[in-house]
């Protein structure tokens, strides 16, 4: 991190937005409405996670749902329409210390009053020979958004901690038959979420199991795993595989900056405040949140709402 400075930098603004998912475009809505000085930096193209996902079926106001680049090029126009500036810099690291907040950026560095933090997270990959080919095409890291595309079908879920678990029971409300692939012989899933699932019988545990490799040509067909007891190689006809091993904050530029839970994710309270006065925080990035685009939009508000009575008490 840079030596910590008080000096407002050239390039300040009251507001600094961090990421341009739905968290950070939605609060770049209401603040760029509200006439704030501020600005969103955004290190990729702006949408976030969603471009990654081809129908979204879950997000209120489109009956037949929407296509992910289609949402999210619209909330960023949404966006620009009131005249927000979205910047293409990534931030490397913060300094917080002052009442005056420093991001210093691949290029430069900005000062600000306040900041929101949306800089989301990314789900953690298994790495296995067609995994990258196939995301989207039956490739899933989110059972509660793609669940229903797989009606009456065979999926299979790679993971056995308690979101695997949970979402593989979810998927058994549409698919025929849930494999769930474990590589050990037991789950780290709580007890009663392990309990709930062993009484599913359309869920079938494959213990002390790793995937190999996932084929297809344009969508899943197969995947194969391996026994890691016996050294067993089985070859699954399914056509949904999901991978739920885990995910990843993008925090690592706010480490020692900022309250952080054990898994890296920034705590924060219901103003969505962190442990920073004046440093807010909103959607997947939060601790507990359900890592959904309505939920990320609503923190993304109550952050910047927020963010506007801290900025309006530090103007007296
Ligand atoms: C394949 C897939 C399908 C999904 N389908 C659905 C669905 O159907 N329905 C649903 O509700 N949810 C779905 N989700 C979940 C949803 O996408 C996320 O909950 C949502 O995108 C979180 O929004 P966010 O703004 O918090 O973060 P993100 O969408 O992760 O956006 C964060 C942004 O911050 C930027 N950023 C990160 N670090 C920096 C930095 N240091 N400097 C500058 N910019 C930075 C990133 O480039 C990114 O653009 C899906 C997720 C995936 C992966």
């Amino acid at each position: 991190m840079t030596a910590a400075t008080n000096e407002i930098s050239p390039e300040y603004h009251d507001l600094i937005i961090i990421g341009a998912g739905p968290a950070g475009l939605a609060a770049g809505i209401y603040a760029a409405r509200d006439k704030q000085d501020v600005v969103l930096l955004e290190k990729l193209s702006p949408g976030g996670q969603v471009l990654s996902t081809d129908l979204v079926e879950n997000y209120p106001g489109f009956p037949e749902g929407i296509g992910g680049f289609e949402l999210m090029d619209g909330i960023r126009k949404q966006a620009e329409r009131f005249g927000l500036t979205i910047l293409g810099h990534e931030v490397e690291s913060v300094d917080f210390t002052g009442d005056v907040k420093h991001l210093f950026l691949n290029s430069g560095s900005m000062s600000a009053l306040s900041v929101i933090a949306a800089t989301g997270a990314q789900p953690r990959k298994v790495g296995i020979q067609g995994e990258a080919l196939l995301t989207g095409k039956g490739v899933s890291y989110c059972g509660t958004c793609d669940g229903p595309f797989y009606r009456d079908a065979v999926v299979a879920v790679i993971g056995g901690g308690d979101t695997a678990v949970q979402e593989a029971i979810f998927l058994t409300r549409f698919a025929s038959r849930v494999y769930v692939i474990h590589r050990r012989d037991e789950l780290r899933a709580t007890k009663i979420i392990q309990e709930r699932a062993f009484a599913n019988e359309k869920i079938k545990f494959l213990w002390d199991t790793v995937p190999i490799s996932i084929q297809g040509e344009s969508s899943v067909e197969d995947l194969k795993v391996r026994n890691v007891k016996s050294g067993e190689e089985t070859t699954l006809n399914i056509e949904g595989v999901f991978v739920l091993v885990g995910t990843s904050p993008v925090t690592e530029f706010l480490k020692g900056a900022i309250g952080l839970d054990d898994q890296g994710f920034i705590k924060v309270d219901r103003r969505q405040e962190t442990n920073i006065p004046g440093v807010f925080a909103a959607g997947d990035v939060t601790s507990e949140t359900p890592r959904q685009i309505a939920t990320a939009v609503g923190e993304g508000v109550t952050a910047v709402l927020n963010a506007e009575e801290y900025l309006e008490e530090q103007r007296g």
